[in-house]
């Protein structure tokens, strides 16, 4: 079976070379998989930009969705589809960059109803995590009446989905960018306004002008602090990604003074029910026209390539990549 391979022995490498369907790790199900996709977490466990990778060698891809082959489970049979997303696949256990996945029955879920193996991946756990977020918002009472909501990172793949899904749903949502010449694409995905990330990006005060109900947050660092402390009473900040970095140089005072919400969004150990109920929004709201709209197609060959670019922060929505499909 093809698959990408990183390796440790001769310095960090990632290639596209062929492997037995015996070496594939423990599982009770086999899948045949059919399409996987580039998340920001797998360009860091190709390039080796951050320890994303625990046990080598490994076949990275934390998504996959395709069709199973053999199951010891009783939850799955031959020719059923699925959809994989996370649980540390990609990172302790063999991926989705490869033709053949052997995973543990509870992992999987069936690929939801109303959507396409392929456009399960264009979602992916960027889209995924972007319906995890906009859920967050929702329950601490951010809805389409409360006032503007920002999305950073919007010309990302998180973000391109939570503008797609918020405008959806009704909200006047304002997308920070670094990339104006992406503006069009935004508005087309329903942004109503567009902001410069530098905007975001320095060092901001601790309280300034209120102005978002909510905000969905990849980006972290100085943008996620200038978000809070522009966010309004009783808001609400979901805060998933961490594309600017990983550090929170701010004060508590938007939470101490204006009841502001920040709201942890992580996707990886997310339980079966609250995935599964996400999963059945995506496919109910998404918008099939915007998903083109975001998606770029890739083979194995193409991972290796777009995996620094993603990184530097140039490739626009999301990156499909065809396995088997
Ligand atoms: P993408 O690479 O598709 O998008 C990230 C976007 O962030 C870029 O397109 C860019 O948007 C912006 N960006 C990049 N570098 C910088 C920078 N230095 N300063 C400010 N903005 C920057 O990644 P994803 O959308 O797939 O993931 C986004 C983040 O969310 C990642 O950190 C990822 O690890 C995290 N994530 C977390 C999950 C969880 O479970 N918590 C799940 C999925 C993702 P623009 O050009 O518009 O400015």
């Amino acid at each position: 079976m093809r698959a990408i391979l990183i390796t440790k022995d001769d310095g960090y490498r990632a290639e596209v070379t062929d492997l037995a369907e015996a070496d594939l790790p423990e599982g009770d199900v086999t899948v045949r998989v059919e399409y996987s996709t580039l998340n920001y977490k797998d360009s860091l466990a190709i390039t080796g930009a951050s320890p994303v990778v625990r046990s080598f060698p490994m076949v990275p891809g934390i998504d996959l969705a395709g069709v199973v082959e053999s199951s010891e489970s009783p939850e799955y049979a031959p020719g059923d589809r699925v959809v994989l997303n996370g649980w540390g696949v990609g990172e302790t256990h063999w991926g989705g960059f490869a033709e053949k996945a052997r995973l543990r029955a509870e992992w999987l879920i069936p690929l939801p109803a109303g959507l396409t193996a392929r456009q399960a991946m264009a979602l992916g756990t960027a889209g995924y995590t972007a319906m995890l977020c906009v859920l967050r918002l929702e329950e601490l009472g951010v809805g389409p009446d409360a006032g503007e909501v920002l999305v950073t990172g919007a010309a990302g793949g998180v973000g391109g989905v939570a503008v797609s899904i918020l405008a959806g749903r009704g909200h006047r949502v304002v997308a920070s960018t670094g990339r104006p010449e992406h503006a069009g694409y935004l508005q087309q995905l329903g942004a109503a306004e567009i902001i410069d990330r530098s905007e975001l990006s320095g060092a901001g005060r601790p309280l300034g002008k209120e102005r978002w109900a909510g905000v969905v947050d990849s980006v972290g660092s100085h943008t996620l602090v200038n978000a809070c402390a522009a966010t309004r009473r009783d808001g609400v900040v979901a805060a998933c990604g961490l594309a600017q970095g990983a550090d929170l140089p701010g004060t508590v005072l938007p939470f101490i003074l204006r009841g502001v919400t920040l709201a942890g969004v992580d996707s990886v150990y997310c339980p079966r029910p609250r995935r599964l109920a996400a999963w059945e929004r995506l496919a109910r709201e998404v918008n099939p026209a915007h998903l083109d709209l975001m998606t770029s197609e890739i083979g194995l060959e193409g991972v290796i390539a777009a995996a620094p670019e993603q990184l530097a922060g140039r490739t626009r929505g999301r990156l499909v990549v065809e396995v088997g499909g």
